[in-house]
């Protein structure tokens, strides 16, 4: 792992800083810098980042490849004032047609390593919910995960190391630290069930090793989704259990998916929690709106709860539809409903 050094950062601030485009571009395209930060890039369109594959670029776009990089990263555009925000596999986001005028940290493949660890390697033993240590951790098994990771990946990787009770994700298109963000879930299971640890850069700047317990964990939240912080790697324990039983099952609940839910089209899943009582499907259904389009944007006519880019969307499309549908559910069926797709860049998020 590289260590970053003080003069690392100068660099990497110099890229940062406003100021002249082709200054700016020299520092980028030094192979040195490329060493350092990977690939920066300079007003990238998102859109290919995105699953809903819509919205305009980034100021500047980077993929760390370590912890350190990544904070260094951070305490560059901090000292240069630039904000900065990070995505995973962009499954759950849209990114407004101007763009961001941000650093974008992109966690991908550069950051993306599963492995399976022993109880000595955890960063400590998680307490039950009285405080007290778990007594007893035989049996299962446990595996590190940094953020960009697929949760598909890492729940093939889990599964053929005989590793029990991911197979929820296994058709889940995110990065395991946006699922620990969003506490990603179906089929009855979610991230709180299988996580035990992840390391976090918080927003004041420190890293710190959350245990499950601190994470709070709600439906479709976190502490890092309502408080902010990064999350740099992950732990997660299983259960024992067979790997062929294991994939099967991943791949009968992936059949399922592919059955109810519009995969063909690009999308964001669910562009709506579901509100307590009701599906919000079904609202947007009983409101008349199945099939209903905003320019390139439509309520998917396979599953209402999903928008979906029928072709040439633009990121407005689709926040004009949600906002659309939240306004007709709510005439209709006195129902608020919450969007789930994080929409970034938009002046009323
Ligand atoms: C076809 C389809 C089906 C889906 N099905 C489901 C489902 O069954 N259940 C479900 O829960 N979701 C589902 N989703 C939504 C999505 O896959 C999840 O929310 C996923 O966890 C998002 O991960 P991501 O890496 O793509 O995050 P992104 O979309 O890149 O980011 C989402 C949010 O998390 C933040 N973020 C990303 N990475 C990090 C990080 N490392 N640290 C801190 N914050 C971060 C971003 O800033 C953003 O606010 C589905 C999406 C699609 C397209």
């Amino acid at each position: 792992m590289s260590v970053i050094s003080d003069s690392d950062i100068g660099r990497l601030r110099a890229i940062l800083r406003p100021g002249p485009d082709t200054q700016r571009d020299a520092v980028i395209g030094t192979e040195d810098a490329k060493e350092s930060w990977g690939e920066l890039r300079v007003d990238e369109s998102l859109q290919r980042f995105s699953t809903m594959r819509v919205g305009g670029p980034a100021r500047i776009l980077a993929e760390p490849g370590s912890e350190e990089e990544t904070i260094a990263l951070i305490r560059a555009a901090e000292s240069v004032g630039i904000p900065y925000i990070t995505i995973g596999n962009g499954s759950n986001i849209v990114v407004s047609d101007r763009g961001v005028d941000a650093l974008v940290i992109r966690f991908a493949e550069r950051f993306s390593d599963v492995s399976e660890v022993t109880p000595e390697d955890l960063p400590g033993i998680p307490p039950d919910q009285d405080g007290n240590p778990i007594p007893d951790l035989s049996g299962l098994l446990f595996f590190r995960a940094e953020a960009g990771a697929l949760l598909s990946s890492v729940a093939v990787r889990a599964a053929k190391a005989a590793g029990a009770g991911m197979e929820f994700a296994g058709g889940i298109p995110g990065s395991i630290g946006g699922a620990v963000r969003m506490n990603a879930g179906a089929y009855c299971s979610e991230m709180a069930d299988i996580l035990i640890f992840a390391r976090v850069i918080d927003p004041d700047g420190e890293v710190r090793d959350y245990r499950v317990d601190q994470m709070e964990l709600g439906y479709r939240e976190s502490r890092f989704s309502k408080k902010g912080g990064i999350v740099l790697s992950v732990w997660i324990a299983l259960k024992r259990g067979d790997p062929r039983e294991i994939l099967m099952r991943m791949s009968e609940l992936n059949a399922k998916r592919a059955a109810s839910q519009p995969l063909n089209l690009p999308s964001c899943g669910s562009a709506f929690k579901r509100p307590p009582g009701h599906f919000a499907g079904a609202l947007i259904e009983q409101a008349g709106l199945k099939g209903f389009s905003i320019g390139g944007a439509q309520v998917s006519v396979k599953h209402a709860g999903f928008i979906v880019n029928k072709g040439g969307a633009t990121a407005q499309d689709i926040y004009d539809l949600s906002k659309y549908i939240i306004r007709t559910v709510r005439e209709q069926s006195k129902v608020t409903l919450d969007p789930e797709i994080c929409f970034l860049g938009f002046k009323h998020e």
